[in-house]
């Protein structure tokens, strides 16, 4: 009976060293390192010992009390391995999904989930070491959030990281599985296409736009996030993955300049590249020395055709001739305080024109674009009075212009300055409407006069329905705010004529006229005089 009972008890012990054995067999396997294998021998040769010592008692035909205690014993041993064993794997576990995680999170953007620029680039690292074997060629495509500084401004980081999440679910939705998807930067995603031949890139990336052209919600507001896409193409385009991707990124700032939905990259593009910091140093030497010019872009006044209206717009031309467009460096204005002094120097030079002009009894009336942080500015309105007063021009002249954005921004400041600018006699137009997130209480509370419909809406209203009923509950609304209606982007006759039929009271746009020089504006007012003589004449 003892007999019996000891080898029970060796056995047990035995297999439950062997459950031990297993586990750290497989535990090896998953781990690999060499601290884990020791683990195998050693307990191979304890269940090595285990059959020795059940064997011998079996051949024994009577069992002292110490064999039987010592039985007890190997018992204990393979449990208390077993134990042990457990608690080893458990902790080793542990540590493996720690520095999963620690890996993870060290190649992961942690609001979106996805692979971050760092990964990114390893990844299209090793996709140029694998061409080398495969000829595998890729496209690498950035998808940049239009205007999203405008929008955390005025919702809140907190909300615009909300509406950032949406978008990267909504795009990890469209993207096969064997799309590498990356965030590279705030509102900057990266996609990774092998074997571009084998797709219509232009029409990959319609499909890309159309899918994301859906409204994402933010405090109640269907909201439309916009991109532009720039594209470029492994080998040709660059020979490493930093190469790609700024490559990529030029073509995405070509396609803004022009402002087409996405570019794929010309080699030609680059050239006139600069980057942020290089235009930021440029911009501070131009600055100290107002480098800049005007132009007038004329707008045609629908009801009375005869009074000449310009927008003054900004142009900076670097020594080699190249012309930086306003979209690329007012905003880095607008980062510093030079803004300031570039929409002082804007005010001052249109209002010194139109005192020349005024010599000449001409009396245009001149729109010129105000800055998110002019509204800041607690000088702008003494200054303006000091300008007009100076130049002894009639403040009914001028109209500022300021963007939905900016007056949303801190809609209380801003009435309070924009009275202040109102009470001068100057005239207030809310530009790009329809891009901002405009609270029609707020703006019907604000002292404008003009509403001007962005050339977003515009361009393409003749075919889209959706853009249609903007416009025109746009120009419905304005008008039951005793407001007028400005359609920007108007390219054609047959778009402005439609403009017209629906109730637009100016329209601007390259039908009418393109912006022009002072030499070339000066010969536009001239024409536009003598053919009003010559109408007055005829009546
Ligand atoms: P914006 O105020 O919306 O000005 C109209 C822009 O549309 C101008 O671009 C003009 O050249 C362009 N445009 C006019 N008609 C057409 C058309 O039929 N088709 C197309 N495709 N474009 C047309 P620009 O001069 O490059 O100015 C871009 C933006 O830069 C302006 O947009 C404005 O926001 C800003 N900007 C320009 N000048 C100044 C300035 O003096 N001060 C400030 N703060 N911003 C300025
Ligand atoms: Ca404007
Ligand atoms: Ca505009």
């Amino acid at each position: 009976m003892i007999k019996t009972l000891s080898i029970v008890l060796v056995i047990l012990g035995m297999l439950a060293l062997i459950s031990a054995l297993k586990s750290s067999i497989s535990l090896y396997r998953r781990d690999r390192r060499p601290s884990t294998f020791s683990f195998v021998p050693v307990m191979l040769g304890f269940v090595l010992g285990y059959m020795i010592y059940a064997s011998f008692l079996a051949l024994k035909s009577e069992i002292i009390i110490i064999e039987f205690i010592v039985s007890v014993v190997f018992f204990g041993g393979g449990i208390f391995c077993v134990m042990i064993f457990s608690v080893v794997s458990q902790s080793m576990e542990r540590i493996a999904f720690a520095e999963f995680q620690q890996r993870h999170n060290e190649a992961h953007d942690p609001l979106t989930g996805l692979p971050n620029r760092r990964f990114l680039i390893s990844t299209i690292s090793q996709h140029i070491v694998d061409y080398n074997a495969n000829l595998q060629r890729f496209a690498v495509f950035i998808i940049d959030i239009n205007n999203f500084n405008n929008l955390n401004e005025v919702f809140s980081h907190q909300k615009g990281d909300v509406l950032l999440a949406q978008f990267s679910a909504r795009l990890k939705e469209f993207v096969d599985e064997d799309v590498f998807l990356a965030r590279c930067s705030g509102n900057r995603f990266t996609l990774l296409l092998t074997n571009p031949e084998n797709t219509n890139i232009s029409a990959y990336i319609e499909n890309i736009q159309s899918y994301l052209d859906h409204p994402l919600t933010i405090n109640d507001h269907d909201m439309n996030l916009t991109n532009t896409v720039g594209v470029a193409l492994y080998p040709e385009h660059g020979s490493n993955a930093e190469e790609i991707l700024k490559r990529a990124e030029i073509s995405m700032y070509s396609a803004k300049r022009i402002q087409a939905p996405y570019a794929i990259y010309e080699p030609s593009a680059s050239t006139h590249f600069y980057d942020q910091s290089e235009l930021a140093a440029m911009l501070h030497n131009a600055i100290a020395t107002m480098d800049f010019e005007l132009y007038f872009q004329p707008v045609m006044n629908v009801h009375n055709p005869h009074q000449t209206t310009f927008e003054a717009l900004i142009r900076w031309t670097l020594g080699d001739g190249y012309s930086v467009r306003p979209d690329d460096f007012i905003p880095i204005a607008e980062q510093t305080n030079a803004i300031k002094k570039i929409s002082h120097w804007v005010l001052e030079t249109t209002i010194a024109q139109l005192a020349v002009w005024q010599k000449q009894s001409i009396t245009p009336q001149v729109q010129v674009n105000i800055s998110v942080k002019d509204l800041e500015d607690e000088n702008l309105e003494p200054y303006l009075a000091g300008l007009i007063k100076k130049y002894d021009i009639n403040p009914a002249q001028l109209t500022l212009e300021l963007t939905e954005t900016s007056m949303m921004l801190n809609p209380a400041k801003a009435r309070v300055v924009l009275d202040k600018i109102k009470k001068l006699g100057v005239y207030l137009s809310i530009d790009d409407f329809g891009t901002g997130f405009s609270s029609l209480s707020i703006l019907s509370n604000m002292p404008i006069d003009e509403i001007k419909i962005d050339r977003s809406f515009v361009t393409d209203l003749l075919y889209s329905s959706n853009h249609e009923a903007i416009v025109r509950s746009t120009i419905y609304l304005a008008h039951s705010l005793d407001c007028r209606v400005v359609a920007e982007g108007v390219e054609t006759e047959a778009l402005g004529q439609y403009l017209m039929s629906i109730g637009c009271d100016k329209i601007q746009g390259y039908w009418y006229g393109r912006p022009m020089n002072l030499a070339q504006t000066d010969a536009w007012l001239n024409e536009s005089l003598q053919i009003s003589s010559k109408v007055a004449n005829q009546n």
